[in-house]
C-alpha cells in the first residue's frame, strides 16, 4: 500500500482537491482518497504534480500506425483514402512494430481506452495483450464498388482469428456493419 500526496487531483466531479492523499495497492489500484491531515507526512510520499483519470482516444486507427507522418492531410477524403490504400500493403513486420509501439506510446502517455477502426485482423493480438483497454469498431468501405465491400467481408471472414474467437477475447468488439 502506498500514500501519494499530489499537488492537485482531478477527479471529474467538482472541483480538483488539494491536501489529499491517494492510497493506492501494489497494482495501482485506488482504496481511498483521504485527508491529508490525518496521516503522518512521513508516511506520504510527496508527489509534486497532478494526478488525472486516464485518458480516452475516441478515434484511432492503431493498424495504420505504420503509416504515421506518410499521408498527406487537408486533400479531401478520397484522395485522403487513396493514399492510406496505396500504403496498406507493407511489410508485415513493420505493421506489427507499429502497432505495438503505438500501443505502448498510448499508454506510457495516459491513455486507458481507445476507440479503435479496424478494416484487418493485424491489431487483434496486440489489443488482447494490451493493459488498454479496446473498444474495436469494425469497418468496411469500398470505392462505391460493391464487390469490393464483399472482398472487405471475405478477408475478415478468413482472417486468422475467427469472430467467435474475438467475442471470447476480453476486450469488447462493435462490428460497424453486421457480420454474419
Ligand atoms: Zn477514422
Amino acid at each position: 500500500m502506498r500514500k501519494l500526496l499530489p499537488s492537485l487531483i482531478y477527479t471529474n466531479t467538482g472541483d480538483p482537491l488539494i491536501d489529499t492523499v491517494l492510497i493506492v495497492d501494489p497494482e495501482g489500484k485506488i482504496l481511498a482518497l483521504e485527508s491529508a491531515a490525518d496521516h503522518d507526512p512521513a508516511s506520504v510520499q510527496d508527489l509534486n504534480g497532478i494526478i488525472v483519470p486516464g485518458f480516452v482516444n475516441a478515434h484511432c486507427h492503431l493498424e495504420l500506425s505504420h503509416m504515421k507522418g506518410k499521408v498527406d492531410t487537408g486533400t479531401g477524403l478520397v484522395k485522403f483514402i487513396e493514399s492510406v490504400v496505396s500504403q496498406r500493403d507493407a511489410q508485415q513486420e513493420i505493421v506489427d512494430d507499429a502497432i505495438q509501439n503505438a500501443d505502448r506510446e498510448m499508454y506510457r502517455q495516459g491513455i486507458v481506452a481507445v476507440g479503435d477502426i479496424c478494416n484487418r485482423a493485424d491489431t487483434f493480438r496486440r489489443k488482447d495483450e494490451s493493459p488498454i483497454f479496446y473498444y474495436s469498431f469494425v469497418e468496411m468501405f469500398d470505392f462505391w464498388q460493391d464487390h469490393l465491400a464483399s472482398k472487405f467481408l471475405w478477408i475478415i471472414k478468413q482472417s486468422t482469428i475467427r469472430l467467435d474467437d474475438l467475442r471470447a477475447m476480453k476486450k469488447v468488439w462493435y462490428p460497424m456493419l453486421p457480420i454474419r
